[in-house]
């Protein structure tokens, strides 16, 4: 069995945020060799995201409306967490939104369905985060 395993990097401009990173790990998987497997993607930190999903960008807005509906950011004051930080939201936006996905790799591509896309959900941005790369097969 071979392995392969790749950290990329993000740094979203705003505090929350949507990077397709489908192409990435596109890359990875032709640079692995694997053929036959499976990729795990995850998100290396607790107020980011790694999720399928359409590439779509009023979907992306009704995410947003969506997710500071039931974690609204403010006030900071609303939670305990926001002692020495003001992320709690973001937190709990990851966990709506999940940590990692994993995806079937068949004949040396993402054996994808209609519309699926990877993506990075950013929820507390404007500094650098990695995203885990994990592909096993042959
Ligand atoms: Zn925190």
């Amino acid at each position: 069995m071979k392995s392969y395993r790749k950290e990329l990097w993000v740094e979203t401009p705003n505090r929350r945020g949507y990077i397709n990173i489908t192409p990435q790990v596109e890359q990875c998987l032709s640079a692995s060799g694997i053929r036959e497997g499976l990729v795990l993607v995850n998100a290396m930190h607790i107020t980011s995201s790694v999720f399928i999903n359409d590439d779509e960008s009023g979907l992306h807005h009704d995410f947003e409306v969506w997710l500071e509906k039931l974690a609204p950011e403010k006030p900071h004051s609303q939670y305990r967490h926001n002692g020495f930080e003001d992320n709690a939201d973001a937190h709990m936006k990851r966990q709506l939104m999940g940590r990692e996905v994993v995806v079937a790799i068949t004949e040396g591509r993402l054996d994808f369905g209609p519309w699926e896309q990877i993506f990075y959900g950013e929820y507390d941005g404007k500094r650098r985060k990695r995203i885990l790369v994990k592909i096993i097969g042959e």
